[in-house]
């Protein structure tokens, strides 16, 4: 494996090497089997946090149909995928069931602990909270507003009401995030809500009618009132916060000039590697979370050989 897709399978949260079963899971009888077989696990989803297990080394808590059995029905279950020959479902939990549930581990933020878990545990938590995400934000129908039933384990919704029966299905919202380069600098900035110190790279949404490419560049003159050219595909992550899939990119700037426009931002400036890296040191800059793919691309543009542009 080469390129962006060695790039994008290393990213967090890429589910790698989960069998996903898009055709059998269609079929009720295999999903029912799979359902009741012993094997099988549920990883309860509570609003936007995930179960674990408490310690400083946390695992997803998994539950099997019986367990599960003893709180909520398990034809709730989303089914995510199979791993080894063990069928892995997502619950969502509503706020009054899950007290029970909090014996067994403690809901947490997958952003915070994701850094403590395996990369296999993340992906499945991360799969498994923005499926609950989808299920929770579409219970009805957005064409007629009547009531929608699950299919297909969980991976499509259907409308009840017979004259509508509009199919849903779970939607990922495209987002393009960028590292800009201009003579051996990137250009990082940060948001007035963010923790103190923190600089990133720039980010926004890809508009309906857009292409990635076209969304780089509007974002980046929008935010920081620079022309970028060069620009070049890096990797991919799927963000579940709520349900983003973050395309990340390269780009050079035309020139150095900052502007900031939409108000998006508070600051933003030009690092060189050596005064990046002397600033992380020292505590006066923070890199965002070591598992996004911002700190993907901001790792990697540190480890480049400085070359002019
Ligand atoms: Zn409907």
């Amino acid at each position: 494996m080469t390129g962006n897709m060695e790039k994008s399978f290393n990213n967090t949260f890429v589910a790698n090497g989960l069998e996903r079963e898009h055709n059998r899971r269609k079929d009720p009888e295999w999903l029912a089997r799979k359902l009741r077989d012993p094997e099988s696990v549920f990883l309860p989803v509570r609003q936007s946090k995930v179960l674990v297990t408490n310690g400083e080394a946390p695992t997803p808590v998994l539950f099997s149909p019986k367990q599960l059995g003893q709180y909520k029905q398990t034809d709730s279950g989303v089914f995510l995928g199979e791993r080894e020959g063990r069928a892995y479902f997502a619950v969502e939990l509503e706020e009054t069931d899950f007290g029970a549930f909090e014996e067994a581990g403690k809901f947490k933020d997958l952003r915070s602990v994701a850094p403590l878990l395996s990369r296999e545990d993340g992906a499945i938590l991360a799969y498994a909270q923005a499926l609950g995400y989808w299920h929770r934000r579409n219970r009805f129908c957005g064409v007629c507003g009547a009531r929608n039933e699950i299919r297909e384990a969980g991976h499509s919704l259907c409308c009840v009401n017979p004259e509508c029966g509009a199919a849903h299905f779970p939607r990922t919202d495209p987002a393009i995030i960028v590292l800009i380069e201009r003579g051996g600098k990137c250009l990082l900035g940060r948001q007035q809500t963010w923790a103190r110190g923190v600089y990133s790279v720039l980010a926004g949404f890809v508009e309906p009618g857009e292409s990635t490419e076209g969304a780089v560049a509007r974002e980046i003159f929008e935010e920081v009132g620079v022309r970028v050219t060069n620009i070049r595909y890096h990797s991919s992550q799927p963000w579940p916060f709520p349900c983003s899939l973050m395309l990340g990119f390269t780009a050079e700037a035309e020139d150095d000039q900052i502007t900031l426009g939409d108000s998006e931002l508070e600051h933003a400036r030009w690092f060189g590697r050596s005064e990046l890296l002397e600033a992380v040191e020292n505590g006066a800059v923070k890199l965002p979370t070591p598992v996004s793919i911002s700190y993907r691309l901001i790792e990697e543009w540190l480890e480049k050989e400085c070359r002019p542009t």
